[in-house]
């Protein structure tokens, strides 16, 4: 059984980058929140700040854990703990160099084909002040 990453209470599994954003399954995807904490007033599904904010750190991770300019697949299915049919389909749509793909359109992807920056939660709390 996993428990709550805020609380340890008992928890549900939550996709960061939800499967409807093109997110895929892959532990990095994953946290691990109670159902106040997944989908309560402060979980990502009713939290925009929140979601922004896991999201944020996820990609973070991304940028961190793959540190070359380039990487073949079977560097990501071990890296990632991806699997590797899925992955494969999830690049088709990216070059592949002889170096192998590049890390920042592996990233981009497994984001939901989304850059999230630091900017958008600034807009959010611009948008907050504003209401
Ligand atoms: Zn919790
Ligand atoms: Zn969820």
């Amino acid at each position: 059984m996993l428990n709550c990453e805020i609380c340890g209470k008992l928890a549900d599994k939550h996709h960061i980058v939800y499967r409807s954003q093109g997110g895929v399954d892959f532990p990095l995807n994953f946290k691990y929140l109670c159902s106040e904490h997944h989908r309560g007033v402060n979980g990502p599904h009713k939290n925009r700040k929140i979601d922004l904010e896991y999201k944020l750190e996820m990609q973070g991770r991304l940028e961190k854990l793959l540190n070359k300019q380039f990487y073949t697949l079977d560097e990501l299915v071990k890296l990632l703990k991806i699997n590797k049919g899925m992955l494969k389909k999830l690049l088709k749509e990216y070059k592949l160099y002889k170096e192998g793909y590049k890390k920042s359109d592996v990233v981009f992807r497994l984001m939901g084909r989304k850059k999230y920056t630091k900017y958008m939660l600034e807009e959010y709390y611009d948008f907050i002040a504003r209401c």
